[in-house]
């Protein structure tokens, strides 16, 4: 049977390895829906090649751009909107999701596509990050299966017992090793953190990703935010999970047993891996990742996080414990200081200040509605952009 997918975030890093991986299947996938933000140009190159049913843009300026880049006659539905995006994640024809918008702009449709049941692959960890109770609640009343693309979760995902209940004890678990690369900045002080610009930033030195996760490797907020995925995907605590720098990053993370066995998953730096593993699980497909030679690798390295010189992880461990809609705050607030950042805004040590600012300002409330989570991200949106008004000095005192 030929598995229809939806590609939420296409034009991305990876919508395009998705397109990639499924390019190379064609007697198992074909192309449901692709949507894009503003990319007019990419996306209605992707429609001329894959012929989806419907592509769907961000809105009509947008979704006109790429009508007038089809032939007449093309069978494409073109649409726009929010709500076309959210339709096209739910429709009955389409089986797979992925969930591969960056940012809280991804929740709408990842919700869609959870509540109607279909396989969700999960890359955009914002999502969960901002509304992880509603999401996993989503997951299982819509008998969704949920199947982590972010490498280090696919990896855990991988290392755990194939009939994983949420719940360490029962399989003898006793912890998650989150691996992190360290990101450009590894082994830098403060103060040599203070010129840095965006483009410095957002070189990363194992991975190509779109820009805004590739400052989050830089500040370590997408460690924090990674460490608050694993609580949600896996049902466990901050305490449970052990942030471990390894700089190759060729161990996606690990699974540790009471018996002193560590189960990990190791590959090349290629995410077109984690999302055959989803599109296909619990079969494996090919991905067009090249064998990893261990013996070219050499040798693993591994430290632990700097958290006094990148605060954002000791943030994230903070939003998690407190709970209710402090996640929500964080991930709000960190959207606006790296937009900011990239704008050439804010100073990069500014990032981990205003959003620390934000959460104090926040009181936490239980997370009962989707309206409880998108007005605590306003809140904590609009917080931001206050601060960010008076000077940075004020931010950074
Ligand atoms: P990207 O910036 O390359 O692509 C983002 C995609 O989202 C684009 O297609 C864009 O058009 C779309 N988009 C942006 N804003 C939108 C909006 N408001 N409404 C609708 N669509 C919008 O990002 P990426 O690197 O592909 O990352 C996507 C997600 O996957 C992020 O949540 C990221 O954290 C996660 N992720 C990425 C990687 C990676 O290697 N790139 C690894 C792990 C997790
Ligand atoms: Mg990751």
């Amino acid at each position: 049977m030929i598995r229809a997918v939806t590609i939420l975030g296409a034009t991305g890093s990876i919508g395009s390895s998705t397109l990639d991986v499924i390019a190379r299947h064609p007697e198992r996938y074909r192309v449901f829906a692709l949507t894009a933000a503003t990319n007019a140009e990419k996306l209605a190159a992707q429609v001329l090649k894959h012929s989806p049913d419907y592509a769907v843009m961000l809105d009509n300026i947008g979704a006109d751009a790429v009508r007038c880049r089809l032939p007449a006659g093309h069978p494409t539905q073109v649409l726009s909107g929010e709500e076309a995006l959210a339709w096209v994640a739910g429709h009955e024809d389409t089986d797979m999701v992925m969930a591969a918008i960056v940012g809280a702009a991804g929740l709408l449709p990842s919700l869609a596509a959870a509540r109607a049941g279909k396989r969700v692959l999960l890359a955009n960890k914002e999502a969960l990050v901002m509304a992880g109770p509603l999401f996993m609640e989503a997951i299982k009343q819509g008998g969704a299966e949920l199947l982590p693309i972010d490498s280090e979760h696919n990896a855990i995902f991988q290392s755990l017992p194939e009939h994983y209940g949420g719940h360490f004890a029962p399989h003898g678990i006793s912890k998650i090793l989150l691996t992190a690369s360290g990101g450009p900045f590894r082994g830098w002080q403060s103060a040599e953190l203070e010129a840095v610009t965006p483009a410095q930033a957002v070189a990363h030195p194992n991975w190509s990703m779109g820009q805004k996760i590739s400052v989050d490797s830089a500040t370590l907020m997408n460690k924090g935010l990674e460490l608050i995925e694993a609580c949600f995907l896996f049902n466990c605590q901050p305490d449970q999970v052990q942030v471990v720098v390894h700089p190759q990053s060729v161990i996606h993370s690990l699974v540790q047993y009471c018996d002193g066995s560590v189960m990990a998953q190791l590959g090349q730096p290629d995410m077109r891996t984690p999302i055959a593993y989803g599109l296909a699980w619990p079969e494996r497909i090919t991905s067009g990742v090249a064998p990893l030679d261990l013996v070219t690798i050499g040798r693993f390295d591994f430290e632990a996080a700097d958290e006094e010189t990148f605060p954002c992880l000791a943030l994230a461990r903070r939003a998690f414990s407190v709970g209710g809609t402090m996640p929500t705050v964080l991930n709000a607030a960190n959207e606006i200081a790296v937009e900011a950042f990239l704008g050439e805004r804010i100073p990069f040590s500014t990032i981990p200040t205003l959003v620390e600012r934000v959460m104090d300002a926040h009181e936490a409330t239980t997370v009962k509605s989707l309206e409880t989570v998108l007005m605590a991200d306003q809140w904590a949106r609009n917080q931001a952009i206050l601060l960010l008004q008076g000077s940075v000095n004020e931010v950074d005192a």
